[in-house]
């Protein structure tokens, strides 16, 4: 990133790894000590599902099904919001993009926007901590704070130790759902890593150890190539 205002384009980073792997835990502790902006298309989803929006709409049953909300649907969104003055210094994708159309759709974008290739950090992490982190994360109601029941447990139990806030866990962390997202992870999104890896633009980062090792990790990344 440049130190200051100045005529570089807006910076992309993705996210980019299975579900549990720690993307937006990772993206919420350092996309602000950057100046970028946080884009997760599951919270975007999960806001519009809660306002009862058309695009809740037409993203709910795929949302609650562990399926894929259709391209069309995520690309409008997503163009929209990196518009959003808040994004011109740069942004981190957290969920997205998930398809191999979804990347390409992106791609077009930041060309069309003069912007630079984007920053791909790949999260790997055992398949068998992927449960563990699905089923006992908790995220709290006021703030959006992740926890861990097993890892990162808060300080009283069901509550936030920023704001008190009710913690819940989300209705497709349950098993059942998870395994779908798992086996779209699989379908749809793992191949990106190859994709990503072709072009050169894939960084790969430890995932597995605590959330502080593993900030340190993404921070030495963003510092390195920023
Ligand atoms: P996440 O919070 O990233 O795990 O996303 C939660 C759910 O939102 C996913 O299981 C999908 O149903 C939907 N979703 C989020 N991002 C995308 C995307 N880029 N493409 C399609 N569906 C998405």
């Amino acid at each position: 990133m440049p130190d200051g205002p100045g005529p570089r384009s807006a910076r992309a980073v993705i996210f980019l790894g299975p579900p549990g792997a720690g993307k937006g835990t990772q993206a919420k502790a350092v996309a602000s000590r950057f100046g970028l902006a946080h884009i997760s298309t599951g919270d975007m989803f999960r806001d519009h599902m809660s306002r009862n929006t058309l695009l809740g709409e037409q993203a709910k049953r795929f949302v609650q099904s562990g399926g894929l909300v259709p391209d069309e649907v995520v690309l409008g969104m997503v163009g929209d919001r990196i518009s959003q003055p808040d994004c011109q210094a740069g942004f981190v994708l957290d969920g997205f993009p998930r398809t191999r159309r979804q990347a390409e759709a992106l791609a077009e974008t930041l060309r069309a926007r003069s912007c630079e290739q984007p920053l791909v950090i790949y999260f790997a992490v055992d398949a068998d901590q992927l449960l563990r982190r699905l089923t006992g994360r908790r995220t709290c109601k006021v703030g959006g704070e992740i926890y861990n029941i097993y890892d990162l447990p808060p300080k009283v139990p069901g509550r936030c130790d920023n704001d008190g806030g009710e913690l819940f866990q989300r209705p497709d962390d349950r098993e059942e759902v998870i395994r779908e997202r798992l086996s779209q992870y699989e379908a749809q999104t793992r191949p990106l890593v190859d994709y990503y890896r072709e072009r050169g633009l894939l960084v790969e980062v430890n995932a597995m150890g605590s959330q502080a090792e593993v900030t340190e990790r993404v921070l030495q990344v963003l510092g390195r190539t920023g």
